[in-house]
């Protein structure tokens, strides 16, 4: 297993990463990236369509 930052060897002690630098490099990623909450992105999403109107004439 490599670290998916660098792709040096893992160390035990910060799997998967192979340093804190890389850990940390990591978890800027999640924090300044589309850091996202599940249940409130998906909702927009789900909202069921209106029903159409019906033909008037
Ligand atoms: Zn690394």
């Amino acid at each position: 297993m490599s670290c998916p930052i660098c792709s040096k060897k893992t160390d035990p002690k910060y799997r998967p990463f192979c340093s804190k630098r890389c850990a940390d490099v990591d978890l800027g990623r999640w924090l300044t990236g589309s850091y996202v909450i599940p249940g409130e992105a998906a909702d927009e999403d789900e909202r069921p369509a209106p029903p159409p109107e019906p033909p008037l004439n």
